[in-house]
């Protein structure tokens, strides 16, 4: 029988969806709602069997026990207590107990009335250091875990309303914007951008993004689950940078030789000028020398300093035709053809050009590696649906089965001189312009290296 006899109460308790329940003075339970019983995963009279310390340690109960001493004495008019639940199937379930007491006429206490709410998820979001957060479809923020303080040195408050983006490196910003355009009907993806710290640095996040839907596909919620990688970016860099430089190292002897070639005939025009016998036509010559030398000094460049990240759009016929010149001197040493195979005469796609050319330089560079007594590589272009098909296949001494699964691993090198680092730098790079690349090797055959890189839609 109901202990309070109240119909109306008894409706309000038992139609409540927060979970609800009535206890004696020692705590035990002595009436509990559906919603509770559902949060627990408990028939009724399985949950009466116990008290509202039930899975709590003696140490917890004790400090229970003395807010509820409290509480009995009149000293305390409401008394949350945040209790880790055993739910039936086994999982914690926490729950924040809202307890207030009942009284007879004479202020005698009678009994409990506990409000129960699921906190699992704010549990969960506040001792995570990974950020939650909910935007609306429009990008502004509705909801971030308080971890964002510890990531970013702000409070939560301080962000929801405001557009998730603004929060954001300008020049991650736009990138993240086509990401989410081209991924958002994926069921989850991840992003990878920088977020601007309160004292003004920036911290690398990898976040990762799922669109929640109506029933009919309009989206209603994007939830991020974001995590600090800024540790592991810097990692990367350094390895990335300590690549650049051994490759302008290496490309150095090539290009030596590469600058002497117009510096010679440079210096040729120059003693006819001093005789006087310099005709007009010859400064024409001279000027094209020097523009090579400016080429390749500009090329050596890109590997040598860092650079920023920018995307743009670039034409692949380009940055192709740049690298050939950089490493045509070292091909024709080998005596190694470059061959080109082009289905059209540019190819644009939006990307960072000098880390581009970089990814093509290490390609190839490893396919004339591969044929030390020379051959040819032919290189590809042509698109496959949305995707531009970039493929480098030379006749070199190929790659072993279980090796071909180890490219790309940070130090994997079969190469005395090598630094096993060239390919998982293109891997990264490819990567972050949401591309693939893939081998595909036959032992004393050949490898061909396949690269994917996604086209902005063509008209
Ligand atoms: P490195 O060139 O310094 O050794 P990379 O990361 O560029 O480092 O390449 C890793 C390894 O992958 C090479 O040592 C080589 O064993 C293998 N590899 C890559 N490309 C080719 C290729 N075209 N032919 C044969 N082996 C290759
Ligand atoms: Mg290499």
């Amino acid at each position: 029988m109901p202990l309070i006899q109240d119909s109306l109460f008894t409706i309000a308790f038992q139609s409540s969806p927060i979970g609800m329940a009535l206890a004696d003075l020692d705590g035990r339970w002595l009436q509990v709602n559906p919603a509770f019983c559902d949060m627990l995963g408990y028939a009724e009279e399985e949950l009466l069997a116990f008290s509202f310390h039930m899975d709590s340690s003696l140490q917890e109960q004790q400090r229970s026990l003395e807010r509820i001493n409290q509480m009995i004495a009149g000293e305390l008019s409401v008394c949350r207590l945040e209790k880790g639940y055993l739910h039936r199937k086994g999982h914690i379930v926490w729950v924040q107990l809202s307890l207030t007491i009942v009284r007879d006429e004479q202020s005698r206490p009678l009994y409990f009335i506990a409000h129960i709410q699921d906190v699992s998820a704010q549990m969960i979001a506040a001792y995570s250091t990974d950020i939650i957060s909910y935007a609306a479809p429009d990008g502004s923020l509705q909801y971030v875990s308080p971890s964002i303080k510890t990531v970013l040195g702000l409070e939560p408050e301080e962000m929801i309303g405001q557009n998730s983006l603004s929060f954001i490196h300008p020049e991650d910003a736009a990138a993240l914007q086509s990401v989410y355009e081209r991924d958002s009907s994926e069921e989850a993806f991840i992003m990878t951008y920088r977020s601007r710290h309160a004292d003004g640095h920036y911290v690398w996040l990898e976040t990762t993004v799922r669109t929640i839907r109506d029933k009919t596909g309009v989206t209603e919620k994007i939830i991020g689950i974001a995590r600090d990688i800024t540790e592991r970016k810097h990692a990367e860099q350094l390895m990335h940078d300590s690549e650049k430089l051994t490759l302008a190292g290496q490309l150095a002897a090539g290009i030596a030789h590469e600058i002497r070639n117009p510096l010679t005939a440079i210096k040729g025009f120059f003693q006819l000028l001093q005789s006087g016998k310099m005709k007009r036509d010859y400064y024409q010559v001279i000027q094209e020398e020097f523009l090579r030398i400016e080429l390749i000094i500009n090329e050596l460049l890109v590997l040598a300093k860092p650079q920023a990240v920018s995307c743009d759009r670039y034409d692949i016929v380009a940055l192709l035709d740049d690298v050939t010149k950089l490493l045509e001197p070292q091909a024709i040493l080998n005596n190694i053809q470059l061959q080109r195979r082009f289905e059209e005469a540019a190819f644009h796609i939006e990307c960072d050009g000098n880390q581009m050319k970089q990814v093509f330089i290490n390609v190839l560079k490893n396919a004339m590696e591969a044929m030390p007594d020379g051959g040819d590589i032919v290189i590809s272009l042509k698109p496959v649906g949305n995707l531009l098909q970039i493929i480098v296949q030379d006749q070199g001494c190929g790659i072993a089965k279980e090796a071909v699964k180890r490219i790309g691993q940070p130090f994997f090198s079969s190469k005395e001189a090598g630094t096993g680092l060239g390919m998982m730098v293109s891997f990264k790079i490819i990567e972050e312009h949401g591309g693939s690349m893939h081998i595909e090797s036959e032992l004393g055959q050949g490898t061909s290296v396949a690269i994917l890189l996604p086209m902005p839609s063509r008209i």
